[in-house]
């Protein structure tokens, strides 16, 4: 009882000005609706607050003046749609209590798990619980960029957040290198954000489209669904080439490569005797994931002296890849998998001094360097979208084309040359 004087407390203290539109509504004739979780706000008493350690659902409602029998009976009704035990600590809470009831008993929870999703469990008359998402606004933004020092700093400048250098690292993998920027390399993107509620700023929801100008060569992305059943999307250039390639480049996030492939290694060890190298050792701490770097059917899943466990895979007639000294293995022979299932985990079992991966990578039956490789593009648009993805970016790249470097960038870089072919 006095937790929850402490809590009406608290909700009054959080929000004044509630108490006296309250008041001021008496005089005045209908209320402004506030509308939220899809109910009328003004049609309760209105009580938030976030879960703290120790809170469960039962003892929420108890402590709102709800007897155990009701509780039991919401909580059997309601455990379909919510387990009421996934309450997390810190997620915040809303209660809608009857208006003109000392109690206050409440009517309604809503849970909300994340910025998006809200759980209603609603027992005003009969007990029902659905959950629901918060409408989501997009919004198209657009940025341009030229680097100084990095590609962070220039978005940093305009207060755009560097999530969009991540998704820009992505699109761009197979053909920027973002540690390797230049001066004076220029970008602009076309992007959408989110917004929850109309004005809650959730996040970069997604590039739409993109140019990047890395030593003077322009590089363009546009975003294209190339399958629209199953919703898969992909990036392109400007001649409806994938950006992406059929293989990711390394099977782990690793924290540096600590022997390439090396035809004439030589080791102290061996008596700096020649003993070639024909894998990449990925170095990354025991256990982290390790993933199919191409789509395949896993030909081995094994074990060695030499290799530990270790995984195989074909991808088709000509690429093969192969997996070692993992502590554990998550395929298994005959299996088929995407690139970027995780097959196993780090280890170091069979022949090696520390954790890695060693990637070995065949093609046509011979080990090969896929550093060294021009490795094929992943799925190129079929000829028969192709006309449709032209038309589609048409008014893209025009829009790109169009938007201009902001003089303030353009002031800020000292290099003659730049400034007249950025006012061209
Ligand atoms: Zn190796």
């Amino acid at each position: 009882m006095l937790f929850a004087a402490i809590c009406l407390f608290y909700s009054c203290k959080e929000d004044p000005k509630e108490e006296e539109l309250e008041d001021l509504a008496v005089v005045e004739a209908e209320p402004e609706q506030i509308l939220e979780f899809g109910f009328n706000l003004n049609d309760y008493i209105v009580k938030r607050d976030t879960i703290r350690r120790g809170d469960s659902f039962g003892e929420i409602l108890e402590r709102n003046n709800i007897g155990y029998p009701q509780i039991f009976q919401i909580a059997e009704k309601a455990k379909d749609t919510f387990d009421i035990r996934k309450l997390q600590i810190g997620k915040p809470y809303t209660l809608l209590c009857a208006k003109g009831d000392s109690l206050e008993k409440p009517k309604c929870f809503i849970y909300q798990p994340n910025k998006e999703e809200y759980v209603v469990i609603n027992f005003q008359d009969s007990i029902h619980a659905y959950t629901s998402r918060k409408p989501i606004k997009y919004v198209e933004k657009e940025v341009t960029g030229i680097i100084t020092s990095n590609i962070s700093q220039a978005l940093d400048d305009q207060g755009v957040s560097v999530a969009l250098a991540y998704k820009m690292s992505d699109i761009y993998a197979w053909t920027i290198d973002f540690f390797r920027l230049q001066k004076n390399d220029k970008f602009k993107v076309i992007y959408t954000e989110k917004f929850i509620d109309d004005s809650i700023y959730a996040g970069i929801d997604n590039i739409k489209a993109a140019y990047f100008e890395h030593n003077k060569e322009p590089f363009y992305a546009f975003e294209f669904e190339t399958d629209s059943v199953r919703g898969l999307k992909d990036y392109f250039n400007e001649e409806a080439n994938n950006l992406r390639r059929a293989f990711l480049k390394a099977p782990v996030e690793y924290k540096r490569i600590s022997s390439r492939y090396n035809l004439r290694r030589r080791i102290a060890l061996y008596g700096n005797r020649i003993r070639p190298h024909k894998g990449t050792d990925f170095a990354a701490n025991i256990g982290t994931p390790i993933r199919a770097t191409a789509n395949g059917t896993v030909t081995k899943s094994s074990f060695t002296r030499g290799n530990g466990n270790y995984v195989k895979i074909r991808h088709n007639a000509t690429y093969e890849t192969q997996y070692l000294h993992m502590k554990k293995q998550n395929v298994k022979a005959g299996q088929y998998v995407k690139q970027g299932d995780i097959i196993g985990w780090v280890g170091m079992t069979g022949n090696t001094s520390g954790p890695h991966v060693c990637y070995r990578f065949w093609k046509n039956g011979k080990q090969v360097d896929p550093f060294k490789e021009d490795l094929p593009e992943a799925e190129p648009i079929s000829d028969s979208l192709k006309a449709k993805y032209l038309d589609f970016i048409k008014p893209l790249k025009t829009q790109l084309d169009n938007i201009p470097f902001s003089s303030s960038e353009i002031d800020s870089i000292l290099d003659g040359n730049l400034i007249t072919e950025a006012n061209n």
